[in-house]
């Protein structure tokens, strides 16, 4: 069960002297939606609002103002980064399943491990390292940069955490459910990764579905360069804008003698992009829809570094994950 804290959350509007509140939440959690909506009405008496619109992450952030005094923001962590309003609540939504009884030895890890998870399930790392080191293993936790608010937690576009100690562990353990965020610690360092699902107690190894993913990236590139235009999608998302990277993909194509498009979208989806009569995308929005999502669209998408290496800028064993810093 994930904790949303709502008593929390009355505090906090009573405190505020809120009216109405937003509340944003992520697909998987907006089952919920109604629930809270109910205990804040009659808790506090706030108008309530629920945005209906698809959120994946923090850079995601709904824009309240003029339409509700505060908002409330499920399922993720702030990115320190975008800076702080005090009218905007994080609810990281913990889970409250713990790790008794797994059987640590079966990991079969041995030397220094780094630790990981997404943020859902940073409140198990106490355990997981006493487990670990319970094995005789060594346990370190790095620290990501601006954009990650806990020591030790991955974002699906920023393995930063997992970066700054690499080079001093022999493997990674992820704590999480699904491939999304151990992925992107997989595709930012060279290092074993197991992925441990604290739910199911399932262990398993990612490597196989990033060698498979990493072979579709680099029949992606290939076929992108033979295009001879690019349509450069730039996200007005506050968390995903990367508008200057988006000025130097136009202008090291145009260099190259390629046809290069700016465009900006709220939502990259196959619909957004039919339209435009180009023969391949370069997507500076978040890195994980040319990455895992790259078989619906009808031409190839690519990342930043990706562009680079099918230009000749970067080479092919140069091939770096695309994170939003
Ligand atoms: S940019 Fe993508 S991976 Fe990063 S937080 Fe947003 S949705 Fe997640």
């Amino acid at each position: 069960m994930f904790d949303f804290e709502l008593d929390r959350i009355v505090a906090w509007i009573s405190d505020g002297g809120y009216t109405s509140v937003a509340l944003q939440l992520p697909e998987g959690l907006k089952i919920r939606a109604t629930e809270v909506s109910d205990y804040l009405s009659e808790k506090t008496g706030v108008d309530v609002l629920i945005i209906g619109y698809p959120c994946y992450g923090a850079c995601d952030l709904f824009d309240y103002r003029g339409i509700a005094d505060a908002l409330v923001h499920f399922g993720h962590s702030p990115i320190p980064s975008l800076g702080d309003d005090p009218n905007v609540l994080y609810i990281e939504s913990r889970s409250d399943v713990t790790l008794d009884g797994f059987d640590w030895a079966s990991l079969g890890l041995s030397g220094t491990i780094g630790l990981l998870a997404t943020v859902q399930y940073l409140s198990l790392m106490p355990q997981a390292k006493e487990g670990l080191e319970s094995t005789g293993n060594r346990v370190v936790v790095g620290v990501g940069d601006r954009r990650i608010a806990h020591p030790g937690q991955v974002l699906g576009c920023n393995c930063s955490a997992a970066e700054s100690v690499m080079n001093e562990v022999d493997g990674f353990l992820f704590l999480g459910e699904g491939d999304f965020h151990p992925l992107a610690a997989s595709f930012g360092v060279s290092k074993r990764m197991l992925v441990l699902n604290p739910v199911t107690g399932e262990v398993r190894d990612l490597s196989e579905t990033r060698d498979r993913i990493l072979r579709r990236r680099f029949a992606a590139i290939q076929r992108a360069r033979d295009a001879e235009s690019f349509l450069v999608i730039v996200c007005s998302k506050v968390g995903q804008n990367r508008n200057d990277e988006a000025d130097r993909m136009v202008r090291i194509l145009r260099e190259n003698g390629k046809k290069a498009y700016k465009a900006v979208l709220e939502e990259v989806t196959p619909m957004s992009l039919m339209a435009y009569r180009v023969d391949a995308y370069v997507n500076t929005a978040c890195p994980r829809i040319a990455m895992d999502d790259s078989a619906r669209y009808d031409r190839p998408m690519l990342t930043v570094p990706e562009v680079e290496i099918a230009l000749d800028l970067r080479a092919w064993d140069d091939y770096i994950f695309d994170q939003i810093r």
